[in-house]
């Protein structure tokens, strides 16, 4: 298999890659990244001796687009805009990397026949009531609440209806909150683990009730190869690993695993239109797929703090 990934200098897409090559030593990987500010070049040590060729560009570039998927399998897209926060103070970039970008794509992929899945988040369904037993399923209707759910839904709808209009070989996965290592350290799990190692104050939105269902990033990784190698075109796979947590909880456990004091603890306030909270049902994917996580929530997290400890 030849691979073109987008994104994979960013936190899921260069685990993925790693991921892929220790699984599929033969494949080959081209991987297109705008090396924004939530990039690492690091990421990727580890390459070097693999059939990996990196391009910096644009997704939304629509001839660069073309000229890349002419030559490869298969078209995996991490590339986007992540933080919520960034979104709410400015959502311009969003729509053009997440929007823009996946049509760029998706026209790529049309032209010269290949086939595209796009990784997507449970953040398009919106939010679930605190306490309550719902999750999300593949039938959940999308209610995004924040300018990047809502530029994620957009894409989410564009690649479906590419699927339905032209045939097209796509596939979607809306995946929950991913931890592990390699995430950038304007996100909870690595902030907190990072600020504790440093004696900082962590900041924690409102009264951290919050409830994230969380994965760690090899689980999501074999996900979305089970979708690339088994999955049915023009279907949505949820995945997720059943881990729901208070984001207070989250963070006290970081401090308890590093013998840090809770008085790192720093509330502030919150994140406008906050959603409360997310949970997947992940019982398509296991059934129809025969996906299952490796990783309960504290061997992530064991291996996650071991890992930016070292660095
Ligand atoms: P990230 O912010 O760590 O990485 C995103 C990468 O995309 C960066 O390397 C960035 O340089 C690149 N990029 C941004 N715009 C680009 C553009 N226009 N052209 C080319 N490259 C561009 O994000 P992540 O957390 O690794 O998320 C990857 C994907 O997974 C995203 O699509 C995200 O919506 C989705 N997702 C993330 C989570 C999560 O918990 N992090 C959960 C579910 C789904």
């Amino acid at each position: 298999m030849r691979l073109l990934v987008t994104g994979g200098a960013g936190f899921i897409g260069s685990n993925f890659i790693h991921y892929w090559f220790a699984r599929h030593p033969r494949d080959s990987i081209v991987n297109i990244d705008l090396l924004t500010y939530a990039a690492n070049p690091a990421n990727l040590e580890g390459t070097e001796n693999r059939n990996y060729e990196f391009v910096k560009g644009d997704i939304a570039d629509t001839k660069l687009m073309d000229r890349l998927a002419k030559d490869v399998d298969a078209i995996v897209n991490f590339a986007a805009e992540t933080h919520v926060d960034n979104s709410i103070k400015s959502s311009a970039q969003f729509i053009h990397s997440n929007v823009m970008g996946v049509h760029a794509l998706l026209e790529a992929s049309r032209r010269h026949e290949k086939r595209f899945h796009q990784v997507s988040t449970d953040e398009v369904y919106g939010a679930l009531p605190l306490g309550s037993k719902k999750r999300f399923n593949e039938a959940s209707p999308y209610l995004p609440t924040n300018p990047y759910s809502a530029t994620k839904a957009a894409a989410d709808h564009l690649t479906r209806a590419y699927h339905n209009t032209y045939r097209m070989d796509v596939t979607i996965s809306n995946c929950s909150n991913n931890f592990g290592p390699r995430q950038h350290t304007e996100k909870l799990i690595p902030k907190a683990i990072t600020n504790a190692i440093n004696n900082k104050r962590i900041p924690v939105y409102g009264n951290g009730m919050q409830v994230r269902d969380w994965i760690y990033v090899d689980d999501h990784c074999s996900g979305i190869e089970r979708i690339l190698e088994k999955g049915v075109a023009g279907e949505t796979y949820l995945i997720g690993a059943n881990q729901e947590k208070r984001n207070i909880d989250v963070v006290r456990r970081i401090l308890e695993r590093l013998g840090k004091p809770e008085r790192l603890i720093e509330h502030v306030v919150d994140r406008p239109g906050h959603d409360v909270r997310y949970a997947i049902d992940a019982t398509k994917i296991k059934k129809e797929l025969g996906w299952k996580p490796s990783y309960n929530f504290e061997e992530g997290l064991r291996k996650t703090i071991g890992w930016y400890s070292r660095c």
